[in-house]
């Protein structure tokens, strides 16, 4: 079992938001003989513990698949959820029962020669994508994408929610097989946490998903959409592997969901980069409220040379260094803030896979709102908010939580701390 310890970029030892945390190895995506893949659930529970040396792993075969009238047996699903039991062995190996919500255009019309119609509800056809759905305890019960109560990501969502479960977006797309893939209420992202940043179905039996996920998801962010970043290899040969990262206090079924859920997790395409990304001392994946600016802590434990650390804000690079070191840390005070944005951080090793693409990680974002815009601007349009930001301190509000003074707290500091780099630049991300 392989475990880092994050250590705080910034201590403060009464905020219970820098507690530390275990980074724990994991896949989220993969298949078995149940379904497309190849191998059985034994092969890949331990091909995950013994091969790949994960602390954790899900596995997900489809609902429903291709070959009409296939679907998962009620057996193979219970047998899933049998041994997912079996293999989990607190502080030592997490299994998760899961399957892969495999929605088809093909269930509203006919949309091709090459898929024929199994039309079963009504109206023009849609392109949902597939969702990977995990529960932390038992259901009899699959929510699958050809029952009417589960057909839409909403529907999913709220009956995965009263399970406990959670769900991921899979291998985003740019094109029309993907049009739908983000059509939920924002309610609904509180049971669809996550989105899988870069699966190795890229590759598989020459599939040609989008590959420039990230460019996918974060048009999604940048319509005020929240979701943290997996990684999964989707596996069909029944060899998961680390694509994604979770911090949690231990090692156990529910902490690694408590991590997830709270989208406290980040993607990596093939080396275990260990990456702490920190927004004025919250973790990523949440969304806070600042007083001053945003001061973002980066500490990235490589595993070769760092050839880039960068910072994106809102879908544009906002500022990156080219550490040419296997550790680094980056502080950084955002002198630009609008008073709502996102920051993500994305790092990038001299190493490639075996198939030449450079080794990535990817943290889950950060949501930033400055706490002044609800109390000054009082909701008022965005237009007011910018000047009344920088405007000198105004005289105490009535409440005792609401500080009287625009000044950073003692945990936000003034201006930004000396950047080792010195080669910040700014660009579009590609
Ligand atoms: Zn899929
Ligand atoms: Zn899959």
């Amino acid at each position: 079992m392989k475990r880092v310890l994050l250590v705080a970029a910034v201590v403060l030892a009464s905020c219970p938001a820098l507690a530390e945390y275990n980074v724990y190895w994991g896949d989220v995506h993969g298949h078995t003989a149940i379904s497309d893949g190849k191998g059985s659930l034994d092969d890949y529970f331990t091909h995950a513990r013994d091969v790949s040396g994960l602390d954790f792993v899900i596995v997900t075969d489809h609902d429903f698949g291709n070959a009409a009238p296939w679907r998962m047996p009620k057996e193979a699903w219970s047998l899933t959820q049998e041994k997912a039991d079996q293999y989990t062995v607190d502080g030592k190996f997490v299994a998760v029962a899961g399957y892969e919500w495999t929605s088809q255009p093909k269930y509203w019309t006919e949309v091709g020669k090459d898929t024929p119609s199994e039309r079963l509800f009504p109206g023009p056809p849609k392109f949902y994508n597939h969702k990977n759905v995990y529960v932390p305890t038992r259901v009899d019960y699959l929510f699958s994408a050809k029952e009417p109560v589960c057909m839409s990501p909403d529907l999913l969502a709220e009956a995965v929610r009263k399970a406990g479960g959670l769900i991921h977006n899979n291998h985003p797309s740019a094109g029309p097989d993907g049009r739908d893939q983000w059509d939920y209420a924002p309610a609904s992202s509180s049971v669809i946490v996550n989105t899988e940043m870069y699966p190795d179905t890229l590759f598989y039996q020459g599939k040609t998903y989008q590959v420039d996920m990230e460019k996918t998801v974060r048009s999604f962010l940048d319509r005020g959409g929240r979701t943290g970043f997996v990684g999964g290899t989707d596996t069909h040969e029944g060899k998961p592997a680390a694509r994604t990262a979770v911090l949690a206090g231990q090692l156990t079924r529910e902490a690694v969901f408590e991590a997830l859920r709270h989208r406290r997790n980040y993607a990596i395409s093939n080396a275990r980069i260990v990456l702490s990304v920190k927004l004025n001392d919250h973790y990523m994946g949440e969304e806070i409220e600042i007083e001053g600016k945003p001061h973002l802590a980066v500490e990235v434990q490589g595993t070769d040379l760092i050839r880039e650390v960068a910072i994106v804000r809102d879908g544009s690079i906002l500022h990156s260094v080219d550490p040419g070191s296997q550790v680094a840390k980056l502080q950084y005070v955002d002198e630009g803030f609008r008073g709502e944005s996102y920051y993500y951080v994305r790092v990038t090793q001299v190493d490639t896979d075996q198939h030449g693409n450079p080794s990535r990680a990817w943290s889950s974002p950060i949501w930033g709102k400055a706490k002044r815009f609800r109390e000054v601007a009082g909701g008022a349009a965005e237009g007011v908010l910018f000047p009344l930001l920088h405007r000198p301190p105004r005289p105490s509000p009535p409440s005792p939580s609401s500080p009287a003074s625009p000044a950073p707290s003692s945990g936000t500091p003034q201006a930004a701390p000396p950047d080792p780099f010195l080669s910040a630049r700014s660009a579009t991300v590609t």
